[in-house]
This record gives C-alpha cells, structure tokens and sequence, in this order.
C-alpha cells in the first residue's frame, strides 16, 4: 500500500501564534518538533496498517521544515517545492492509495484556530469558492480526488476536522486542539501523537472511503489585504477584477484551479 502525507504546522498541538511556526523565532523549534511527532505518528500508523512506501510532503512555508531522520524508514520526504499547481500534495499521484493530512488548520476568515488563513495569511484576507470560505483542506482534498486518491485522515484543529466530517463523513478526523481569539487549548502534545497513530491505523485498516466527487463549477474569489498585489494579479488570464482588492475567475475543472491559486497567490 503506498500512501502520501501532506503535512503542515498550525494544526499541530500547542501551535498558537505567528511566531511558533516561523523560522528563526525561539518558539518555532518547539513546534518544528510537533510536527516531527505528529507526522512521524502518522507514518507509523500507516506502517502498522501495512503500507510499504509513504512519500511525505513537507508543505508548511518553505516545505522545509520537517527533519527527515524522525520519520520511520521508508517514508521519503519531498523537501521544498518545485511550484507544481498541485502544492500542499506536490508528488502525489494515481499510484497512491491513500493520503493523510496532518497539522491542518481552519481557513481564511474561520475563528476555530488563531492561524486561520488559506494558503498566505500575508496576501489574502479572504478566499471562496462557488461562494463558500476555501480551506487548504477542500483545495488539496479535491486535487488528490482528481487522480483518483481519497483522503483517509485529517488531523488538526477542531474547525478543520468539523470541516472534514461536514463534507467527507468517511474521512477518520483527529483533532488535537481548539482555538478561540488569539488562544488555543491542545492536548497533551503526546496524547495528540498517540491519537493520530491510532487514527492512521484505523483510518487505513478499513476500505478506503469513495473517491469524493469534485465541485460542479470553480467560481474562485480571492480578496487581498493590498490593493496593489490585487491590481498586478488582474492581468491573470481570465481573472476579473470585483473591486479593488477582489478578483474572480471562473476556472473549467480542478487543475485550473489549482493552477490559477499558484499564480494568484504564489508568485
Ligand atoms: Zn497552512
């Protein structure tokens, strides 16, 4: 059984501020280890289910974060990115069975996790899709569905997990903490890893869950925190200016918007 895991850092227990998930700060060592932990977790939980190849997709920031020694043999680690649309799951592939997400975290707007945002809280003040808040878990949830790959497991705050069970009931959600204003509340940052082994291993000792069904239209809206990044990224083909600081698109299938995120947000 081959399964990847994309893994991120404001859903891991504890993380609570801006500056426990960035680099070169005291706290991010702390939190770096917890996504070590968490993500080392869910690899051996998949092992134990019997997967025999796991790619891991370090996808916080600069997708170099996670050290690659604390993760069991033989999971590889993809290690930065190459701009691929596909991001947050970049590598993944109809070869894979199943995919796990780990340290994920509530979306742009959402008051469940004090590092709400979809995919830069610098950028973007606000992202929907057909009308509805866009997390990083819909996103890369509908780009692993578009080859084929359901995802098994969503660990994370709780506003994530809610998202998870909404949308995709069949999907094993492991939340480890909560958030309200600028706090959060974690369990034990043990408690949380044992969790998410044991939700691994249920989550793929089952028949995987249907491949979800993909969104009928991709009507994106992205609102920017500044005019001026809103202005250049009009000239984005087929993007429409709604004010200001909004563009829309509306995109034919999943990879283009997928495509579109990377140029609208990315660059
Ligand atoms: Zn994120």
């Amino acid at each position: 059984m081959k399964v990847f895991v994309s893994a991120d850092i404001e859903g891991v227990a504890g993380a609570t501020s801006r500056d426990d998930c960035t680099k070169g700060s005291p706290e991010y060592r702390q939190f770096q280890a917890q996504m070590d932990a968490e993500v080392a977790a869910a690899c051996q939980g998949a092992l134990a289910a019997g997967a025999t190849d796991i790619v891991v997709k370090d996808a916080h920031g600069d997708g170099r974060n996670l050290s690659a020694a604390a993760l069991p043999a033989p999971a590889r680690l993809v290690r930065g990115y190459n701009g691929h649309p596909f991001a947050m799951v970049q590598g993944l592939d109809a070869t894979f069975q199943a995919a796990l997400f780990v340290g994920y975290h509530a979306g742009a707007g959402d008051g469940g996790n004090p590092l709400s945002h979809t995919l830069s809280s610098r950028k973007l003040h606000a992202v929907t899709l057909n009308g509805e808040p866009l997390s990083e878990l819909a996103i890369h949830t509908w780009a692993a569905a578009s080859v084929g790959v359901p995802v098994v497991l969503v660990t994370g705050d709780e506003a994530i997990c809610a998202e998870a069970e909404k949308r995709w009931p069949a999907t094993v959600a492991v939340a480890v903490k909560s958030g309200a204003g600028a706090s959060t509340t974690s369990l034990h940052p043990a408690d949380a890893v044992a969790a998410i082994r044991a939700g691994a291993e249920a989550a793929l000792g089952v028949r995987p869950p249907a491949v979800p069904d993909l969104p009928a239209e991709w009507h994106l809206e992205v609102t920017y925190r500044d005019v001026a990044a809103a202005y250049v990224r009009a000239f984005y083909p087929g993007a429409e200016a709604l004010d200001a600081r909004t563009l829309a698109i509306d995109c034919r299938d999943c990879f283009e918007l997928l495509r579109a995120l990377v140029f609208l947000v990315g660059l």
